[in-house]
């Protein structure tokens, strides 16, 4: 499991996440929702082990991330900006960093044209990302995450630049694949569909404090104030 113990991060004299507890079991799908710059992808930042928070801990299965090497962490993580490589292909971008592990060359090639398949971004496989849409750059992002195999995803909002149907379609994708590996899913998401159909249990952040935590179904029936009500799309 993951444990996030009262973590506090400040840029400078800026408290930008405030006293953050939480419990993620393995297996679970838990989203982030809240409004832009209450701190969701900062928060993800530290639970990959990319920045350090200012106080608090983070520890998965017990052990400190920061005491874990990054390729021992089990985790992938679909930036907002997607961080992909401009001078390699596609097909290098989803392979990069697994040549030179144990993962044989037969089953990087059975992943990645896994992955491609089922984003859809087959035909782009010798393309540069600079010769690709902001949705098709995206979802080359999520497929270098996938083919990995990681114990945990870190997804930030991974299906922002999609248009309605794609979105809906990835969407269904992500929920197969969830049931099919069985990773830990940490999903940043503007989109309270998304959140309420696909996670377990929603987090509501503002100003860097966790709000409320509870599935779809208890925020809805029972939001802890209008705020929550309001983001998640309840009556209130
Ligand atoms: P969005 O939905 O727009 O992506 P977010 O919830 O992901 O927003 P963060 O990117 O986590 O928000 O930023 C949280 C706050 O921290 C913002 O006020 C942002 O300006 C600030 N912040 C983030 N990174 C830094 C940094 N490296 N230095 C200073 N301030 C930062
Ligand atoms: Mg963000």
């Amino acid at each position: 499991g993951l444990e996030l113990r009262k973590i506090v991060k400040n840029f400078g004299a800026v408290e930008v996440i405030r006293d953050v507890s939480l419990h993620v079991n393995d297996g679970e799908f838990v989203a982030f929702v809240g409004p832009s710059g209450c701190g969701k992808s900062t928060l993800l930042r530290l639970i990959a082990g990319l920045d350090k928070p200012t106080g608090g801990s983070i520890a998965i299965d017990g052990k400190d991330v920061t005491a874990i090497s990054a390729a021992d962490r089990g985790l992938a993580m679909v930036f907002q900006s997607y961080a992909l490589y401009p001078h390699m292909s596609v097909r290098e971008n989803l392979a990069f960093g697994l040549e030179n592990t144990k993962v044989a060359k037969a089953e990087i090639e059975a992943r990645i044209t896994d992955a491609a398949r089922m984003l859809e971004i087959e035909p782009f496989l010798q393309r540069r990302p600079g010769q690709l849409s902001g949705g098709q750059r995206q979802r080359v992002a999520i497929g270098r995450a996938i083919v990995r195999r990681p114990d945990a995803f870190l997804l930030d909002e991974p299906l922002s630049n999609l248009d309605a149907e794609l979105r809906v379609s990835m969407r269904a994708e992500l929920a197969a694949l969830h049931a099919r590996l069985k990773a830990t899913m940490i999903y940043v998401t503007h989109d309270q569909v998304e959140a309420m159909t696909l996670a377990d249990r929603i987090v509501v952040l503002r100003g860097g404090r966790i709000e409320q935590v509870g599935t779809p179904l208890e925020l809805y029936n029972k939001p802890a104030n209008r705020f929550v009500a309001g983001f998640i799309g309840a009556p209130h």
